[in-house]
């Protein structure tokens, strides 16, 4: 695609960025058929190639307006494009810098303001949002139906595995997790155990930024960052072998910190370091397996239920582990359900399901409907967005599929520590 962008903005951080992500799309249209909101909406300007047009047209300096940002705003960067690009288009960055340009330049109406301030103060704050958490649960029965759905009931985490062995790897503890799910980490830890590993937490690490960041708030994505690396450098620098993430998500967020931070001077070569170490947890499980008798061909799980994975766009388009844990299920005796359309998102989407709620309804419909066409007893996923978003319109039971396989392990193999 031929751009001449606005001088000014080419001379910004982002200009050159943004210039040679356009200058790979050669207008194929091929993305359209993947993208969920061009499948619901039919517009072109609902669809990749619409919005990099749109995205386009502004930084050459065009007139922008609430219309581009409403476009930009319908996206869930759930980056299903970038798959089936052919081009290699990375619309996930473009898109970053399409929305802090119309950020900048497009006023909100004060309803979407507050909205918008609220989740980027209340999500990254576990403590204030783990006390909400238990307002809600407290008034429960007083909220309507839908908001009900959405709480989710208390999960015993269960026990922590104490830090035993001499391989030790940080986790994300996440700012929404720990209160929606605390047993999703501690089943990670239990689970890593078994293989040798001690699983550690840095105490003031906290929200990976991807709250802010999907907000247009750059800067407040990039605080969450930088604190985070300064919580983990200390482990990293006393050996700890790797940062594990159980959310896709967030993991997806980690990954990119070492882009995120290129132009800080301070923190970027250790934002690319903090970067590589990072893993999402079906990737430490894939690398130790093969030599652990505990997870050999011979030793599967034997399940008997019927299983149903949903992969998140996170773990799919974002980090590019699309199969990585079906296969690892398959390999533990699972008996996955065909899912049709996988690709597409289910519409949590971080906070698209609060922000765009009458498209994020008919994606998570379409995607319940795609996933109990198998008649699945259970539904396992990977992020803890979706298994909520999820789990608040079906009764069929939905768990983080680290969750299964350590009660899996616990029931076959019971007096391992
Ligand atoms: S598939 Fe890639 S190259 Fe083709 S229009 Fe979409 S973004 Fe552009
Ligand atoms: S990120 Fe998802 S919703 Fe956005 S344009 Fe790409 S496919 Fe469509």
């Amino acid at each position: 695609m031929f751009a001449r962008l606005d001088p000014a903005f080419l001379d910004s951080p982002d200009g050159s960025e943004a210039l040679s992500i356009l200058r790979t799309c050669v207008h194929c249209g091929f993305c359209l058929a993947t993208c969920p909101t061009y499948q619901l909406l039919g517009d072109e300007l609902d669809s990749p190639r619409g919005r990099i047009y749109l995205m386009k047209n502004m930084l050459e300096g065009q007139p922008v307006s609430r219309l581009t940002q409403r476009h930009l705003d319908r996206c869930l960067t759930c980056r299903s494009c970038e798959t089936t690009c052919p081009s290699g288009v990375q619309y996930g960055r473009l898109v970053d810098i399409g929305r802090t340009y119309v950020e900048t330049r497009v006023r909100r109406g004060p309803i979407e303001v507050f909205k918008r301030a609220l989740l980027k103060n209340v999500l990254p704050r576990p403590t204030l949002f783990r006390l909400l958490l238990a307002l809600g649960r407290v008034f429960r029965p007083l909220l309507p139906r839908h908001l009900r759905r959405k709480i989710p009931a208390y999960r015993s985490p269960g026990p922590w595995s104490q830090p035993r062995h001499s391989r030790q790897m940080l986790v994300l503890a996440g700012c929404v997790q720990p209160a929606l799910a605390p047993d999703i980490n501690a089943s990670a830890s239990r689970v890593l155990d078994r293989l040798g590993i001690s699983l550690i937490t840095a105490p003031r690490a906290g929200c990976c930024g991807a709250v802010a960041h999907h907000l247009a708030d750059q800067e407040l994505a990039l605080q969450a960052m930088r604190r985070n690396i300064d919580a983990w450098w200390p482990f990293v620098e006393q050996g700890a072998e790797a940062i594990v993430v159980t959310a896709s998500g967030c993991a997806t967020e980690v990954k990119d910190y070492g882009h995120a931070l290129r132009h800080d001077p301070v923190y970027c070569d250790r934002a690319h370091q903090i970067a590589a170490l990072t893993k999402d947890i079906s990737q430490v499980l894939l690398e130790e397996i093969s030599n652990n008798e505990l997870f050999n061909k011979e030793n599967k799980l034997n399940q008997s239920v019927a299983i149903a994975f949903h992969s998140p766009c996170s773990l799919q388009h974002g980090q590019k582990l699309k199969g990585v844990v079906e296969g690892l299920l398959e390999r533990w005796g699972a008996r996955l359900t065909a899912v049709p359309d996988a690709h597409l998102c289910c519409g949590s989407a971080g906070t698209y399901s609060l922000l765009q709620p009458g498209l994020s309804r008919q994606l998570q419909s379409n995607k319940i409907v795609a996933l109990e066409s198998g008649h699945p007893d259970l539904i396992l996923t990977a992020n803890i967005g979706c298994l909520t978003h999820l789990a608040s319109a079906t009764d069929t039971p939905i768990q983080h599929w680290v969750e299964w396989l350590d009660v899996c392990l616990a029931q076959q193999h019971p007096c391992l520590p």
